[in-house]
């Protein structure tokens, strides 16, 4: 039996926000009418430092995850944040692959299919972010560039149940410019077909497929209605009141 894929709407927060920000952001989500848990997951993402306090705040129908964590077993590695303290907070997702750390940090798709595959195994539940740039999209590199990434992950990670694939193309993060709803689902239907000939039908029909990119509380719904967008990744908009209508867009 194939499960059928539950909405994801992720909120990144990225490195913004005070505690006195967090509190009333954590107070307009809990307010909210969305859709019940059974129809749509929520998971917002606050920068590290806050984790505990949006833990301890947050609505229990909503989950958070950590933006980041260390490639193996934690130790002497200064600055960084282990995949095992998220599991001794009870953090159960983290971001992994954003193109942000991608581009200004170097991380590589190997080192991003370490991070994915340590995460997993230590029990933590993965939003494994791909995506192409203007210039690879601009010489029709897209689908090559995304299948890249995603199998450098499929390399090292044989139980996909935890995983939550986010196509962000970059061109259109933090920009203002959404992918049309016809350029999301077509490659989500290529990752989708990636997944079928490469990994399993199973782990085709059944993984999440999720669109980030400059979504808004106006362009969700119709994005939301293409056959393989399974969800988004927020970040400007996630910081907003029209957070809660992108939740909305699950129904
Ligand atoms: P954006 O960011 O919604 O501000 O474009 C999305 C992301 O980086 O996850």
């Amino acid at each position: 039996v194939i499960m059928a894929r539950k909405f994801f709407v992720g909120g990144n927060w990225k490195c913004n926000g005070t505690t006195e920000e967090v509190k009333k952001l954590v107070t307009v989500l809990n307010e909210a009418e969305v859709p019940s848990e059974d129809v749509v997951e929520v998971v917002v993402s606050p920068p590290f430092v806050f984790l505990p306090l949006v833990k301890s705040l947050l609505r229990p129908d909503f989950q958070v995850a950590a933006q980041n964590c260390w490639v193996r077993k934690g130790g002497a590695f200064t600055g960084e944040v282990s995949a095992e303290m998220l599991v001794n907070l009870n953090v159960p997702w983290v971001i992994l692959g954003h193109s942000e750390r991608r581009a200004l940090l170097n991380e590589s798709n190997e080192f991003v299919a370490d991070k994915v595959s340590y995460a997993l195994s230590v029990g933590l539940k993965v939003i494994a972010c791909i995506g192409e740039t203007l210039e690879q999209r601009e010489s029709g590199d897209t689908v090559a560039v995304v299948a890249a990434q995603t199998k450098a992950i499929a390399e090292k990670v044989s139980n996909w149940t935890n995983v939550v694939l986010a196509y962000e193309p970059v061109w259109a993060i933090g920009t203002g410019k959404v992918a049309t709803p016809a350029q999301a689902q077509e490659v989500h239907f290529e990752l989708r077909k990636w997944l079928h000939d490469n990994v399993s039908a199973e782990v085709a029909a059944s993984t999440r497929i999720i669109y980030g990119g400059s979504v808004n509380g106006a362009n969700c719904k119709e994005l939301a209605s293409q056959p393989d967008v399974d969800g988004f990744l927020v970040g400007g908009a996630s910081l907003k009141p029209e957070f809660v209508d992108i939740i909305k867009s699950a129904t």
